[in-house]
């Protein structure tokens, strides 16, 4: 990788380390030259299979449409963006892991929604909220009254 300091070829490795739940290789160089540092990420390149919509439509994936979906269902939540980014990651290595060209659309969200209940149970009912177009209000409360019964963590005692 040449320097972007000065455009000289050799620049050496100091310091290397796996990041975002190893997905990643982040390493510190050193130019051979100038003697600046900089720091290069590595990410295997994969590809994501392409999407079919309710209507049979295809469109390509896109994480910044995952990323932001996410994130307004997380507005102002106590989630990190470290966590968020390693959602995101579980995401498309489940969506890659069907090992298909084409998946429905209706598989991110579900994936989606199977993040969020792990990560914060508000954003999983808003996203849930919007996500599900919910038929009517009781729809929507049976979700409610069936996250809740989760959180209590009991399956009844009959
Ligand atoms: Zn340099």
């Amino acid at each position: 990788m040449h320097c972007p300091f000065c455009g000289a070829n050799e620049t050496k490795v100091v310091d290397s380390r796996l990041v975002a739940e190893g997905q990643q290789v982040r390493r510190r160089r050193e130019c051979i030259s100038c003697h600046e540092r900089f720091t290069s990420y590595e990410a295997a390149e994969l590809l994501m299979p392409r999407l079919i919509k309710a209507d049979g439509m295809r469109q390509p994936f896109d994480e910044e449409k995952l990323r932001a979906g996410v994130q307004r269902a997380l507005e102002k939540r106590p989630v990190g963006v470290e966590a968020i980014e390693a959602a995101i990651n579980r995401i498309k290595l489940r969506l890659r892991a069907t090992g298909e060209r084409e998946v429905p659309s209706r598989l991110v969200g579900e994936t989606v929604m199977a993040e969020l209940r792990k990560l914060d149970q508000v954003a999983y009912v808003r996203f849930a909220s919007v996500y599900r177009s919910f038929q009517d209000i009781n729809e929507f409360k049976e979700e409610i009254d069936r996250l809740s019964s989760q959180t209590d963590g009991q399956e009844g005692s009959s």
